[in-house]
């Protein structure tokens, strides 16, 4: 039998990945009322801005005040999603409002050029000099590859471009790397392969999963990355998110469904999962529609 980690790490990126997906704009006094509640149900990491421009996701045109407004214990780490230099620049006037700095590029030539209209190349290039700021200015800095799974438009990606890609912003100074289904092409079985690989080759750096529910096998993935030691997960309260390219891409896996099950097998979270749900309902009444999360219906495992 494997021996499953202890513990894990759990970012919620509902904030950001979720919120940017919902077609009717969200008021800022409800983001900031939702995110004071993930925080108080436990969560020390939370993605809660991206420094688009506001014409490309007018739904996160609002960071800033909701930096400002958020009320979070102070060890919580606040990542923001930096798309380029300009979105660099913006950040840094709040810079002591965040911790995490997260840069990113898709593996897949089509997809990256669909979603920031640039080449791999050029996205590299300009991500190795964000790294570098961002190290500069004492921040932690993240790095995403998206669609490392697959991508809707070429189909399957190579696991050593995908790592290729990691290694490279390791060297550019990336403290973590997350590794994106973007659009939920992921299998368990390729997930353990991928993770097994990626930890090896990834020494001394953080390797977080980022699976999509899009096809139903988001917690399936979860299970088969921490099998092979995984030990960082992101996750989206409510089942909130998905992707703006293509359009359609919906569904993080549901926070309260990934921590329920990793508390129902002994592995320890820190979080509260009444509190998470607690959360998941608070959303889906800002909302005003059914979130897809399983746990919002059907509250913890209750064994007595
Ligand atoms: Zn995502």
């Amino acid at each position: 039998m494997t021996r499953l980690p202890s513990s894990v790490h759990v970012r919620e990126v509902g904030p950001r990945d979720g919120f940017q997906n919902e077609p009717e704009r969200i008021p800022t006094a409800d983001k900031i009322r939702l995110i004071n509640a993930l925080a108080r149900a436990g969560l020390k990491r939370i993605e809660v801005a991206s420094f688009v421009r506001p014409d490309v996701i007018p739904q996160l045109s609002d960071g800033v005040e909701v930096l400002h407004g958020i009320d979070v214990p102070d060890d919580v780490r606040l990542m923001v999603l930096i798309p380029n230099s300009r979105g660099l620049d913006n950040s840094l006037k709040v810079r002591d409002k965040f911790h995490e700095a997260a840069i990113f590029v898709s593996a897949s030539e089509t997809h990256n050029k669909k979603n920031v209209n640039r080449t791999v190349a050029e996205t590299m290039a300009d991500n190795d000099k964000m790294a570098a700021r961002i190290k500069a200015e004492g921040l932690d800095c993240a790095a995403v590859v998206a669609t490392s799974f697959g991508c809707p438009y070429e189909g399957k990606v190579d696991l050593d471009r995908v790592l290729g890609l990691a290694e490279r912003f390791a060297e550019a100074g990336a403290t973590e790397i997350g590794f994106g289904d973007t659009t939920g092409m992921a299998n368990p079985a390729y997930v353990k392969e991928f993770f097994a690989a990626a930890l090896e080759r990834l020494p001394g750096v953080e390797v977080t999963a980022h699976f999509h529910n899009t096809r139903g096998q988001g917690l399936a993935n979860a299970f088969a990355a921490l099998e092979v030691g995984c030990s960082s997960f992101e996750s989206s309260f409510g089942e909130l998110g998905g992707c703006p390219v293509p359009p359609g891409s919906t569904g993080n896996i549901a926070t309260e469904d990934l921590v329920s099950m990793f508390h129902e097998m002994g592995v320890e979270t820190g979080l509260s999962l009444p509190g998470l749900i607690d959360a998941a309902r608070a959303a889906q009444d800002t909302l005003g529609r059914k979130l897809t999360s399983h746990s919002i219906v059907a509250g913890p495992v209750n064994w007595n």
